[in-house]
């Protein structure tokens, strides 16, 4: 069974790849080129001399005398032409048709004659045969012309044309090997010319190979039958001593011809096999190279340096193009929501969306939920709609919305992972912003962009140098308006930028990672602060401190805490944690096993911001907090807007009832205050009752009697 698969594998039986019968076409059209060269230089040299060792002859007897050299003369140089058409070497499109149809006159012409002259002695079928290498050589030359006429007008190759006509002139050789060694036996001479020619067919015919044995095969078949009797007569005049030995020698070339003929077709086979492997790894490599694993759109190799391209090319107008980035908000949310499968899908088919947005821009996925596009900036708005209809219409429970951020390059040399950067950089300050979905990197932009930057450079020297200060921003009792406590509010005074917002290096430090450095330093300034005013006997008031998530996993920060807390020795009840909601989404066993902690020292944690985000009851029912610190939004409009009353009413009601103090901060009317006091919050904060200040100007206050101090502790 094993043998029988093998042996159908060597003879050919097996089917090729298209790639590997275009490469033994190829090749087999080389050979082609090679043989009908030889050939064509060997016959004119062997029409040369018989003309040249026969002077005096007329033209018709040179012409009746070299009729096989002509012809096979002819099918050479056709087969010639043809080949180097074929293979792409020769352009000119007249030499082939001219050289063809002068063949074809000269061979209609010769079968004239064969058919003239021996009309009278000859059946029909007699005269077929006397001229079908004349008719093999015609039908060479008209297919080649059709070649011409159909493919090579059409700019194609076709395969079986090459090997037809390689086939064709295999014949015309075979034909007539065979008629000049039967000639030269008849002289008592070798057949070499029909091995010779032998040899030459078949190196023409690498091909499928049980064809070449079936071929070679028949002709020696064919060759030996009319050899035979030459064979027979040579052996009886030499006692014998010929048939035998030449018969062993015929058949034995015919075996290693074979052979020879299968190894190099398994050979050119394998290389093919080889080269199309290598081909299909190159362009593996190159799709891996350009594609986006996920969504299979180009990836930012490929469009970088597509765009880098583009900006360098004289065609294209840089000044009237723009960087989009892209970004889904709040896919964050689809993803809990449906699971990574239906995220990736939904991905997929927003990477192909925005590709059939902007068809002709290079579009790629830059990393999780973010895309960029280069195009012409006055179709960018229109373009970018389509896509947003896809993000924000879809029927799905999830609010998600697209936001945008442009970049417009400035010259040819502006590099694209810049562009992006800052594309990325204005789409990223539509954050949270509702109802604005697009920001272009402008000037204002620009120098936001430095300053933050600058921020998280100089985080560290900004500690080191006393830069980052607390302000306290006083608490009071909704009761009696005498403070009770304080919120510790960071300050950056830098000496170059002059007076820095939390509000702007929050967001940078925590994007960063880098708050941690900030909040340690606050945290020791405010344990500091106490412990001066224990020490000099002035009223100290409790302080909260606002803790980023990120505290719990850039550092320990309960452990710091608690280390502070000895160090300074502050009483645990002079200090609460502030933790805003929205902390509460990510990275929950961190946060969990440190508020659990907090929970066992003994200090009090107050829940911030309520309300501000995406505000989630399960907060309130998985945690345990001690402060419910209402954000100030409920207060925005408060006036004129009904609902409000109601709602802190209820969130007022809501926190009493779970068992948590209230604390509204934002406090900035009189009204909001009553209000506040008649639904039953505790602690009120805000503008109203004093801006956050440095620690010098709350003793002040505190000593002055500006601030009535409250003998009951928050
Ligand atoms: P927060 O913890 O909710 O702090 C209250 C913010 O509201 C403070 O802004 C305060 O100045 C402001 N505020 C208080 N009363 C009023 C009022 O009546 N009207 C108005 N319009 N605003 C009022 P600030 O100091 O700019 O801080 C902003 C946010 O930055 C804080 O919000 C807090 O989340 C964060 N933050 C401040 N300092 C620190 C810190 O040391 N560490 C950490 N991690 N975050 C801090
Ligand atoms: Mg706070
Ligand atoms: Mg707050």
């Amino acid at each position: 069974m094993r043998f029988l698969r093998w042996a159908k594998e060597e003879l050919g039986f097996n089917r090729n790849t298209r790639y590997q019968q275009c490469y033994l076409n190829e090749t087999n059209i080389k050979s082609g080129i090679y043989m009908s060269f030889i050939v064509v230089l060997l016959e004119a040299w062997m029409i040369w001399r018989y003309v040249h060792k026969r002077p005096g002859l007329s033209f018709t007897e040179y012409f009746d005398g070299e009729t096989n050299y002509l012809i096979f003369f002819s099918a050479a140089i056709v087969l010639l032409i043809f080949s180097l058409r074929y293979g792409g070497y020769v352009k000119n499109r007249v030499v082939g048709p001219v050289i063809a149809l002068s063949v074809i006159i000269l061979d209609i012409a010769s079968i004239g004659r064969v058919l003239y002259k021996n009309a009278a002695e000859m059946s029909g079928g007699e005269l077929l045969l006397a001229v079908k290498y004349h008719l093999v050589l015609l039908l060479l030359t008209v297919l080649f012309v059709l070649y011409e006429r159909i493919f090579t007008a059409k700019g194609k190759k076709n395969d079986i044309y090459g090997q037809l006509l390689n086939v064709l002139f295999a014949v015309i050789s075979l034909g007539f090997g065979i008629e000049t060694s039967l000639y030269d036996v008849s002289k008592s001479r070798q057949i070499l010319c029909f091995i010779t020619m032998v040899i030459f067919a078949v190196c023409m015919l690498i091909w499928k190979p049980y064809i070449s044995v079936i071929l070679s095969g028949l002709v020696f078949i064919y060759f030996y039958q009319l050899w035979y009797p030459a064979l027979y007569e040579l052996d009886a005049a030499n006692e014998g001593k010929v048939l035998e030995g030449d018969r062993i020698n015929f058949f034995i070339f015919w075996i290693v011809i074979v052979m020879v003929s299968i190894s190099i077709y398994q050979q050119r086979r394998h290389e093919a096999i080889k080269d199309e492997n290598l081909i299909a790894a190159n362009t593996e490599l190159d799709r891996k190279s350009k594609e986006d694993d996920l969504t299979g759109i180009h990836n930012m190799y490929f469009f970088n340096q597509e765009t880098e391209a583009m900006l360098r090319d004289p065609s294209v107008d840089f000044s009237k193009k723009i960087f989009l980035f892209m970004n889904v908000e709040n896919f964050k949310t689809y993803n809990d929501q449906f699971g990574y499968q239906a995220g990736n899908e939904y991905l997929t088919a927003l990477a192909h969306r925005i590709c059939d947005a902007f068809p002709e821009d290079p579009v790629a996925r830059q990393s999780d939920d973010h895309f960029v596009v280069f195009t012409d900036a006055d179709k960018a708005p229109e373009k970018t709609e389509l896509v947003r209809k896809m993000v924000s219409g879809g029927d799905s429970e999830v609010y998600l919305e697209l936001k945008v951020g442009g970049f417009c390059p400035k010259s040819r040399e502006t590099d694209p992972r810049v562009a992006i950067d800052c594309a990325r950089y204005a789409c990223s300050l539509t954050k949270n912003q509702y109802g604005q979905n697009y920001r272009e990197y402008n000037e204002e932009v620009d120098s936001e962009f430095h300053k933050r930057q600058y921020i998280v450079n100089h985080i560290d020297r900004a500690v080191q140098n006393g830069y980052i200060k607390v302000f306290y921003q006083p608490v009071v009792w909704a009761g009696t308006k005498e403070v009770c406590g304080f919120e510790a509010l960071a300050r950056w005074d830098d000496p170059t930028y002059g007076f820095l917002s939390p509000g702007m290096f929050i967001p940078v430090l925590e994007e960063y990672r880098q708050i941690h450095k900030l909040d340690a330093c606050i945290f020791e300034q405010v344990c500091q602060n106490m412990r001066e005013g224990f020490d000099l006997g002035i009223s100290v008031l409790p302080v909260s401190l606002n803790f980023s998530r990120l505290d719990f996993e850039l550092m320990d920060a309960v452990g710091l805490l608690e280390e502070l807390i000895e160090r300074y020795d502050i009483p645990k009840d002079y200090l609460h944690v502030e933790i805003t909601e929205s902390a509460l989404t990510e990275n929950m066993e961190v946060l969990d096993e440190a508020m659990k902690r907090i929970k066992n020292d003994g200090i009090a944690m107050w829940l911030d911001d309520f309300g501000a985000g995406y505000s989630s009851f399960n907060v309130l029912k998985d945690f345990d907090f001690d402060v419910l610190k209402i954000d100030m939004t409920f207060l925005k409009g408060f006036e004129k807007n009904e609902k409000s009353p109601v709602i802190l009413n209820t969130i007022i009601q809501l926190a009493d009832e779970l068992g948590m103090l209230s604390l509204t901060e934002g406090v900035e009317t009189e009204e909001a205050a009553d209000f506040l006091t008649e639904a039953g919050c505790g602690r009120l904060q805000g503008y109203l009752f004093g801006k956050p200040i440095p620690i010098e100007e709350v003793r002040e206050k505190i000593t002055s009697g500006a601030y009535r101090v409250s003998s009951k502790l928050i």
